[in-house]
């Protein structure tokens, strides 16, 4: 496995790599879910590349830069064992070198929900998601469905920029309990821990309902904010039932709907969504 950090070992490696090359951006601090990404991207591609970056542009001024966690040696580990060809981790100085001043923006599917609450957050990602497809030149890219938002923004992305990239979206992995695997929910202390299960029994009640045959929202959003209410160590930022494609609020369930959450437990964000139809 290489271990590139600047552009020009990333960009050397990368030439060498026969056949097609599959990309799994992370933040570090790996878990089963980047792992599942890594491993599916194996199976499809003949090369995989893994970036490992903390992207400092889609955090806001009061959020977590600072603390999210790392472990690199960790990672370094668990990407061997996976068999990766390439993992970069670039310096922060050479993704925003002194002087930077150009952006890549997404302008409508990121107005709602993550991007309402997180201003500035997708021009970060889609930015650096830009830099990453354009240094590394991947068939494919893989994401997680845990970060819906960002995979519509990111499909939103490819096709305007005409990309040649296939964007692949995995299912979320979760824990025994059905908590999302997540590198904030090393955050929660035990307490809390068994509190953030909740995201995952309110998205079920309302999954259940819509199982049923319930159509309207407005319904299948207050069974789940209900569930999340009833939690104490819990408080609901929001909860969304939107079109898979527009993320625009909906008032019925015909087509295809994304249900999420935010959630906080404690001082930690957390995010999860279902797939409604
Ligand atoms: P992050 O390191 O949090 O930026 O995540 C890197 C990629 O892994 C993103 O595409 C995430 O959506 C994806 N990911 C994070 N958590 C999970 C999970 N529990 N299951 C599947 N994919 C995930």
């Amino acid at each position: 496995m290489i271990i590139a950090r600047k552009l020009d070992e990333l960009i050397t490696a990368r030439r060498k790599l026969p056949g097609t090359v599959g990309l799994v951006p992370t933040m570090g601090f790996l878990h089963e879910g980047h792992l599942s990404l890594v491993r599916r991207a194996g199976q499809e591609c003949t090369s995989v590349i893994v970036t490992i970056f903390v992207n400092p542009t889609q955090f806001g001024k009061n959020e977590d830069l600072d603390q999210y966690p790392r472990d690199i040696d960790h990672d370094l580990q668990l990407l061997e064992q996976a068999k990766v060809d390439i993992v970069w981790i670039p310096p922060a100085t050479e993704m925003y070198p002194a002087g930077f001043q150009t952006w890549v923006e997404v302008t409508e599917l990121t107005k709602p929900l993550e991007g309402e609450i997180r201003p500035g957050h997708f021009r970060g990602v889609t930015t650096i998601v830009a830099k990453l497809f354009n240094a590394v030149r991947p068939d494919t890219a893989y994401f997680g469905q845990k970060d819906a938002q960002q995979c519509a923004v990111i499909r939103q992305m490819t096709r305007d920029l005409s990309y040649p990239i296939q964007i692949n979206i995995c299912p979320t992995l979760r824990e025994p309990d059905g908590l999302a695997k997540s590198s904030r929910n090393s955050y929660l202390d035990p307490k809390q821990r068994k509190a953030a299960v909740i995201l995952f029994q309110a998205l079920s009640k309302a999954k259940d309902a819509f199982d049923n045959g319930e159509r309207k929202a407005e319904t299948i959003r207050k069974l789940a904010a209900d569930v999340i209410n009833s939690e104490p160590n819990a408080v609901l930022q929001y909860v969304s039932c939107a079109d898979f494609e527009t993320l625009s609020e909906i008032n019925n369930i015909d087509q295809k709907a994304i249900l999420s959450l935010a959630v906080f437990i404690g001082k930690t964000r957390l995010i999860d969504n279902f797939i409604l139809g």
